[in-house]
């Protein structure tokens, strides 16, 4: 193609370049950018820190305070979408924002701090609230008193049960 033809053609094409930064860019469907958790709707379960592959999501547990906190580190953060795609709450999705340029690691941190509830068996802080009231919810009434044990306890009651009905059958 000729140097006329090559202008023609661009004439006809128009601008292909984005103003941005400009100007806003518009992003295509399905982009992934910054993920947000929603402090009103995260329950705590940490399935999201269980599958991100490279730790983003760390959850600590302060037995003391009574609280569990989900620590989602952008700095980490591979924007694979696994986290959005295992939670059960639909408290974590991916955004369209993507400058996350900030002047310090902190600003690059989302902390959801939530209460913990403790075990009427030991005392121990074991689960959030929250977990176990979604538990309960999907739980048949007569199971429902279990979640007020730590696993421990549950698994300690469990067996003083099999061992009476055992005696019983002797
Ligand atoms: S998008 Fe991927 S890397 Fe980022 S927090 Fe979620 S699971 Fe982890
Ligand atoms: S509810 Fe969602 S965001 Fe909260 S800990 Fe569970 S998987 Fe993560």
């Amino acid at each position: 193609m000729g140097r006329f033809g090559l202008i023609f053609k661009s004439i006809a094409k128009g601008r292909v370049t984005e103003k941005y930064p400009f100007a806003p860019i518009e992003l295509p469907e399905g982009f992934r950018g910054k993920p947000e958790i929603d402090p009103e709707k995260c329950i705590g379960c940490g399935a999201c820190a269980t599958v991100c592959p490279p730790s983003a999501i760390q959850i600590h547990v302060d037995e003391e305070q009574g609280y569990k906190t989900i620590d989602l580190f952008l700095g980490r953060c591979i924007f694979c979408a696994r986290c959005e795609e295992v939670c059960p709450a639909e408290a974590i999705r991916l955004t369209k924002e993507f400058e996350l340029a900030a002047a310090s690691e902190e600003d690059l941190h989302q902390v959801v701090k939530l209460k913990m509830a403790k075990c009427a068996g030991c005392g121990r802080p074991f689960d959030t609230v929250r977990h176990l009231q979604f538990i309960a919810e999907k739980l048949p009434e007569e199971q429902k008193p279990m979640l007020a044990l730590c696993p421990d306890c549950r698994a300690k009651l469990a067996s003083k049960i099999l061992t009476v009905a055992a005696r019983r059958h002797r």
